[in-house]
């Protein structure tokens, strides 16, 4: 009986794994050169951690289910709530700011589609304990360092959703205004507002999202502080990262407080979002005074598929005893202590079997210790030129190392 892996989830085979750790590792090097740290939060959370602040749109695409206790839980969608809870239950006194990164599996249950699976990676980062227009900044130019190291074709659109909350405010039911705003869906926002007999700030938030510049803003809608965002673009101007101005963005996530932001990718179609994130506030949800912080998700598996990493090779050998199982395996130990990744045959096949598996999992070198190992010399083959010679055993590790021969 063949049995399908779930709807909506994928296996890796070797090649693309060996893809997504290089990434991962990238991705890993940038945010430490920040100074971010990584924490490590359960797959699976109470419920309840994602339905109070996590926006209509998620809720309905949990995992939720009760276990054998009864207790609500659920495959975490995100992981922003649960470094908040992380921080609030175990770092709230620490030494602000922390500088926290995450790299998980997330689950949601979505219509797979490209690039949109019921189980996908998240790479991100949550900076508590400031909200100045240095942290803001800061965040950003993280996301962006590391979607130009990875050489992507990106565009970065920055807006903030103070902004187009202070627009609707009064208008009931917000919240569900900002999810047509975030889904691009204008008829269905002017027909809401309309509905609510606000048909005028339709207008306003078109213009406000067509605006190209905080002072086309100003000239928009002047009755809000502009101050905070002009600061962030500042300092992005500064360091030459490009953007542009998006008032919008709203995020589908509801505790979104400021500054948001969202990369588009090239070459991916209409799941084109690579990342996002902003300034928002989270510990009220645990009883806890405010304190702000501001993170991104990279959305892992869209940014793996538009990218092309060189990948490092290390060179591989394959080692052949000539029937000699265990002198193989002691060469083939001292070379893998040195960092060389090196196979023996475990199946008793003939030489020419041997070596013709080498060439099916691109080995570079193949090793034969035969007769002269007791004189301490082995022959190695380059397998890609086919050049051959017999060398002093101590010498082995250090000529494939440097790749001679
Ligand atoms: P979308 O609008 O594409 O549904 P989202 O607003 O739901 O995205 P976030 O909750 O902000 O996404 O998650 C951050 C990133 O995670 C997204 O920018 C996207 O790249 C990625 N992502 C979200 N949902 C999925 C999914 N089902 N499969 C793969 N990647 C996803
Ligand atoms: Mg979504």
């Amino acid at each position: 009986m063949r049995i399908e892996k779930p709807r909506g989830t994928r296996d890796f085979l070797p090649d693309e794994m060996e893809k997504r750790r290089n990434i991962e590792g990238i991705m890993r090097r940038i945010v430490e050169s920040f100074g971010y740290r990584e924490v490590s939060t359960p797959t699976f959370e109470h419920l309840e951690l994602f339905t109070i602040k996590s926006g209509d749109e998620i809720i309905e695409e949990i995992y939720a289910f009760k276990d054998k206790s009864g207790r609500d839980l659920a495959l975490r969608p995100e992981l922003t709530a649960p470094v908040m809870r992380l921080f609030v239950n175990e770092c709230f006194v620490m030494p602000k700011p922390l500088r926290f990164y995450y790299f998980a599996n997330c689950f949601r249950y979505e219509r797979p589609q490209k690039g949109r699976y019921r189980e996908f990676w998240q790479f991100g980062v949550e900076l508590i304990g400031s909200d100045t227009p240095e942290s803001d900044a800061e965040v950003i130019i993280l996301a962006y360092r590391i979607m130009e190291e990875l050489s992507i074709d990106f565009s970065l659109h920055i807006g903030h959703v103070g902004l187009l909350r202070k627009v609707l405010h009064g208008v009931d039911e917000k919240e569900r205004a900002m999810r047509f705003i975030d889904k691009k869906e204008w008829r269905e926002l002017e027909n809401f507002l309309e509905r609510k007999g606000k048909g005028e700030l339709f207008e306003k938030i078109m213009e406000l999202s067509s605006s190209r510049s905080i002072e086309e803003a100003i000239s928009v809608y002047p009755d809000f502080d502009y101050s905070h965002i002009s600061k962030v673009l500042g300092i992005l101007d500064s360091l030459g990262i490009d953007f542009k101005l998006d008032f919008g963005i709203a995020r589908g996530l509801d505790y979104y407080t400021g500054m948001v932001f969202e990369i588009y990718g090239r070459g991916l179609g209409a799941q084109n979002q690579i990342c996002g994130g902003g300034s928002y506030s989270l510990t009220g949800i645990f009883g806890k005074e405010d304190v702000p912080a501001t993170g991104f998700a990279i959305g892992f598996d869209r940014v793996a598929e538009i990218c092309n990493v060189d990948q490092e090779k290390t060179r591989k050998v394959v080692v052949i005893g000539f029937g000699d199982y265990s002198k193989a395996t002691k060469v083939a130990d001292v070379l893998r202590r040195e960092g060389i990744p090196s196979v023996v045959d475990v199946m008793g096949r003939s030489v020419k079997k041997q070596l013709s598996f080498a060439n099916s999992i691109n080995a570079d070198y193949a090793v034969f210790v035969g007769e002269e190992f007791k004189k301490g010399l082995v022959t190695v083959k380059n397998l890609n030129t086919g050049n051959q010679r017999e060398i002093r055993f101590e010498e082995l590790s250090s000529y494939i190392i440097n790749g001679e021969i």
